[in-house]
């Protein structure tokens, strides 16, 4: 993938917290709307804790509406950033915590689930967990046979338990993945024959000539 995509350098933020809210809006969301939605905020010099959670809820709305679920991705983003700033004052002193501490407050707020959570622990405060979301679970279930509906867990455990451990390589491998997902391994009609991994894909193996 990666001899294909090359390194893809990811993710494409000026600030850890630009990463925290980038995570929060691409739920259910394209990246192209994400962009412009962090464009907006940028535009308006309000992307830091303080602005967001002082910003009126109607502008907030009209910055992040194109990502969709707006109304409760504003209520989430507000709440997140004034739990942060009253219990620590910083988002870089609640990203310095250790991982179990940082995952259990990150998964204790509404708004934030495993893979929000674990693309800020890895891409906002630099540990070592990767991240898995609906293009990893489809491409490691075409390519290996696992059953996509795998448990998050125990198929970040396999995927960890088989990389070497490595921080740049497990931000990057997402990134490939997310590529991947997009361009080739599509979720109705994958495109095989361009694809990188179609020599090593059990799905693609399996297809009759
Ligand atoms: S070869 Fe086809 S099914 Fe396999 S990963 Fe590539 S696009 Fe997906």
């Amino acid at each position: 993938m990666k001899n294909h995509f090359g390194f893809r350098n990811w993710w494409p933020a000026d600030t850890n917290f630009e990463i925290l809210v980038g995570a929060i809006l691409t739920q259910q969301a394209s990246w192209k709307s994400v962009e412009r939605a962090i464009g907006k905020l940028k535009e308006m010099n309000s992307l830091d804790l303080d602005s967001i959670i002082n910003m009126p809820k109607e502008r907030l709305h009209s910055c992040i509406k194109e990502t969709g679920y707006f109304r409760q991705k504003a209520d989430n983003l507000k709440n997140i950033c004034k739990s942060i700033k009253e219990d620590y004052k910083s988002l870089e002193i609640l990203l310095a915590l250790d991982d179990d501490d940082l995952r259990r407050i990150l998964l204790s707020k509404k708004g934030i689930g495993n893979e929000t959570c674990d693309s800020i622990m890895l891409y906002a405060a630099n540990k070592e967990v990767f991240v898995i979301d609906a293009y990893t679970k489809r491409i490691m279930s075409r390519v290996f046979g696992i059953d996509e509906n795998i448990e998050y867990g125990k198929l970040q455990m396999l995927i960890q338990a088989n990389l070497p451990k490595n921080l740049v390589l497990y931000k990057d491998f997402h990134a490939q993945f997310v590529e991947l997902g997009k361009n080739y391994c599509k979720k109705s009609i994958p495109l095989c024959n361009k694809c990188p991994l179609n020599k090593i894909c059990g799905y693609n193996i399996k297809q009759p000539a």
